[in-house]
Order: C-alpha cells, then structure tokens, then sequence
C-alpha cells in the first residue's frame, strides 16, 4: 500500500452497513487502533489465521489481508482463529449494527440462547421470515451464515473457559453448549489444530480460582466511562443486594436454581473490565456473562454514537468532557421495573430507601460478604406481596403487584423480545405505568439504543427547553442513539463546576415523569 494515499478519518467506517472500506481498515490495522477491536477482522493468507486489528503479532503485507465484518465471516472463510490476539476476547459487536432489524432481532435471540436444536429453521420462524431469507440476510450483513455465527460464539466461549479457568475439560464442553465432551474435542481440534489441554497448557496466564470462582476478562472499545456508570449505578444500587465500592460494582445473582454473585471493576490497561463470578453451576456462565456485558453495555460502538450526538451542541460539550459514557443495562429485567415504578415521582435516593426495605421484607436471604445480604424477591413473591408493608402507597404497591402478576403470567416478558413497541404496550396496560417508565425500562432493560422517556421533565430543565414537544423535536437529530443523549444529559454537566467535567446523575431531581401515573 501506497504511504501517500489520503486516507479517510476512521470513523468512515459505517458500521451501520457493514460494507468494509479496505482503506480503513488498513489503517487501523497498522495503527493497532483499539477503537476498531470487534468491528473488523483480519485474516492473514499465508498463514490461514485471522486476528482482531490490535494484535501484537507483526503486521502482515496488505496484499496478505483480507477483511471480515465478523469473526464468524472469517472462520467460514476457512481461517483459524489467531492463539496470540485471542479473537474470542474482542469486544462484541453490537447487536443492532445491522441494516437489518430482523438480523438484530436473530442476534439478540442468538445471544440470549443461542441457537438450539431447531436452528437456523426455528430461529426464522420466530422472527416470521423464511430460514433462506434469513440465511441471505445474514451473509449480507455480517458476511456468515446464522450457524456459523452460533459455533463461532460457543467455540470463542469455549476457548475463554480454556484459557480464563480450570474447570475440567468436560465441563467446558457443557458450559459453553457442546452437548458432548467429543463433539467438543473435535471443534476445537479442526479449529485451533491442538487439543483442548494443549491449548490450556499454552494459556499464558495461569489463574488459579478457588473452586465455585471464575474471573474473566471483558473487552469494551475504549473509550469507557467507567466513573460514570459507577456513579449511575452508585445512586441506585439497592441495599443488600447491589453496593459500589473501592471502584467496583458487586450484586447477588439468581439463576437456574442457584444464588451466587459476581463483581465488577476496571482494567483500563487492557481496555476491559474485569469480572468476578462465584456461582455453583458452571452451565449458567455463558448466560451469566453475556449479561453482563449487556448490563455494561460492552458492545457499544463509540465511535459512531459520539460521531452523531456530537451534531447537537449541548451534547458535544458534554461528550468532550467526559467521553465513553455507557448506557446503564440492568441484571434483571423484572427487578429493574419495580425499580423504575418505586422512583416514579420520589427522589432516586428515596427510590433506593424503598428498594431496600422490599428487599429485606420479601427478598430471600442469601449469604454473600457482608454487604450482599438478599436476593432481589421475584415476581412470585411480589405478587402476592402487601408491598405496602414497605411504605408505598396503595396505587404503587397495586402496579408492582400488577407487574409481578403478568410476569408471573408471561404476559410481559424481558427476554427473546421481538418486537418492542409490542413490549411497550404491554407494559403500559398495567395501571400506574405509563410512556416514561416503559421507555426507561426498554433503555435499560432491553439496552434498546433508541429508547427515549420523552416526557422527562429534567431533559426540559437541563436543555432549558418550554415544552416536551420542543423535546421531541431536539431528539429526531439524536436516533439512533437517543438512550445515549439521555444517559448524558442526565449525568454530565448539569451544576455549574469548576472543571465542567462535574457528574451529576440526579443528586436532586426527583419526579422525572411528565406523567401521572
Ligand atoms: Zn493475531
């Protein structure tokens, strides 16, 4: 490659439509740009091996390169998986990257479990479209099949359990959806050309958990605001259940039958987050660990939010002042709506108050360290709960158990969501729900990048704006991203400060609902 070529700035790239500039990727291949890890691979000719943009190996001739929009892409074009960039590790790609709603749809069932033994024929029919559409659709936008998009995500999962713990071999094979210990030998042997222990023995470190304790590492592209989602989290972390401490962000977990809890801190030297899990039943780790990266929103592709909320002044500001700001997920969907129904019209701290005492009231006791005391209730227990008891008044406890009753029911459901506005409306036929509250939990609920509470009364406040039609009008130049304008506008900058870099998240504002529930 010519060294005169002007090349284009890198957020050219249009990740939106998958179709690869060479010329970008070039570039952020020779620079090792963090910034592109997970949104691009390279597979090397001569070698057959594909590696993410950041790896240390020495950079191979351009007319050796070949580009893929995804690891799976790669792997279907016959190349291996790079031992020493690791491609399991790159941050994922997000799921609505697509053109195609109904390739985001797929990727989000796929996420959520996988591709089960119906396959690619069940997964079509759940989205209501032909299994060839679906399989056409798929190699235009991610360049592989949905197949291969499920193996190469159990076979990266695989190779973390490999690599990141020491369970034995069969219970890798278990937890990362192989069925059987053979067919998992097998995929790792045609893949990485060694055997699960040779790979194990060439893992570079060697951690050595307690039994029942798993810490992996879990990339995001730089830059994360790590700060800001703690102190998001921070104000509303739910007493006995959640705290933010020393940096870090620890919760109780329920799962399968099993209570368990993980940790979560900052690793800003290996653009990742470190993540701390201790639960009896290695089968839930793979659905443990994507929802985190969902709850941390680790997919986020920050080049492209910033590049179009930057178009609105009052946002670019805020963006240079603190860059990386991620939408806040949640770990469960039903305990973040009750949640969202407590701090309907009270302060967020008063929210967290009430939180804690329906915790200590209905939540099972779990014994954790000494800060993790309950399990959130479920929605059985809340349902038949006097809420009340915990000092809600009557029509709030009354939604609560309304909520809990249609989960119970599975009207209203948090996973394998299709079709959000059908969500949307779901939710908003229980009484004392309304748009603000529906949208908040789609935003972090369902990490929808485009949920919008429109008629949040501090979004008014802090835009100095005279109505919510005035708002609405200011968000069309925020979508796709409207969550991530919210999340800003909500947390940086709002009190005058010295350094302008001031989070806020709320301290003061209580009622943000435009609504009356
Ligand atoms: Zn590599």
């Amino acid at each position: 490659m010519s060294e005169n070529v002007q090349l284009p700035p890198p957020d050219r790239l249009s990740s939106r439509h998958m179709q690869l500039d060479w010329r970008v990727c070039s570039r952020a291949r020779l620079s090792r740009d963090p910034r592109f890890d997970g949104k691009f691979y390279i597979g090397v000719v001569n070698s057959r091996v594909y590696c993410r943009p950041i790896c240390p190996a020495p950079t191979a001739m351009e007319k050796n390169c070949h580009y893929f929009p995804t690891a799976a892409a790669a792997a279907e074009a016959g190349f291996r998986p790079c031992l020493r960039c690791r491609p399991e590790c790159s941050p994922g790609t997000a799921a609505w990257l697509g053109t195609s709603n109904t390739v985001a749809r797929a990727l989000r069932l796929i996420s959520e479990s996988g591709l089960e033994d119906g396959g690619v024929e069940m997964l079509a029919e759940r989205l209501g479209v032909g299994s060839r559409h679906l399989r056409r659709l798929f190699l235009r936008h991610l360049g592989a099949t949905p197949s291969a998009v499920a193996n190469t995500r159990r076979l990266h999962f695989a190779k973390k359990l490999i690599d990141e713990t020491t369970l034995p071999m069969g219970q890798v094979a278990l937890s990362a959806g192989f069925g059987c210990v053979r067919r998992f030998n097998a995929a790792i042997q045609t893949t990485y050309r060694r055997t699960p222990t040779q790979i194990r023995q060439v893992a570079r470190q060697k951690v050595v958990q307690p039994e029942d304790q798993y810490q992996f590492q879990l990339r995001f592209r730089p830059p994360y605001h790590w700060e800001g989602m703690l102190a998001f989290l921070s104000l509303r972390a739910t007493p006995g259940v959640e705290v933010v401490e020393h940096g870090s962000y620890r919760r109780a977990i329920w799962m399968n039958g099993c209570a368990g809890q993980f940790g979560v801190s900052l690793d800003a030297e290996h653009s990742a987050l470190t993540a701390r899990i201790q639960f009896g039943d290695p089968q839930s780790l793979f659905a443990i660990v994507e929802r985190i990266r969902a709850m941390f929103d680790l997919n986020a592709d920050w080049m492209e939010i910033a590049r179009t909320l930057r178009g609105d002044p009052s946002l670019a500001t805020r963006i240079t002042a603190a860059p990386g700001l991620r939408v806040p997920g949640c770990w469960d969907g039903f305990e973040l709506a009750v949640r969202a129904i407590l701090g309907q019209q009270i302060s967020v701290k008063g929210a967290t108050t009430l939180a804690g005492r329906i915790v200590r009231l209905f939540g099972r006791r779990f014994a954790g360290d000494s800060s993790l005391t309950h399990l959130f209730p479920t929605a059985e227990v809340l349902a038949d709960a006097d809420v009340t008891r915990a000092g809600l008044t009557r029509s709030r406890a009354a939604t609560i158990r309304a909520l809990a009753r249609a989960v119970c029911d599975r009207q209203i459901r948090f996973e394998g969501i299709l079709d959000v506005e059908a969500f949307l409306a779901r939710l908003c036929e229980i009484p004392g729900i309304g748009t603000w509250t529906a949208q908040y939990v789609a935003m972090r609920a369902l990490g929808e990048p485009d949920a919008f509470p429109a008629g949040d009364i501090a979004l008014l406040r802090v835009l100095r704006l005279a109505s919510l039609k005035q708002l609405q009008h200011r968000a069309e130049v925020w979508r796709p991203w409207r969550a991530y304008a919210v999340t800003y506008l909500w947390s940086v900058g709002n009190e005058k400060s010295p350094k302008g870099t001031k989070l806020e998240h709320y301290r003061a504002a209580p009622s943000r609902q435009a609504e009356v529930a």
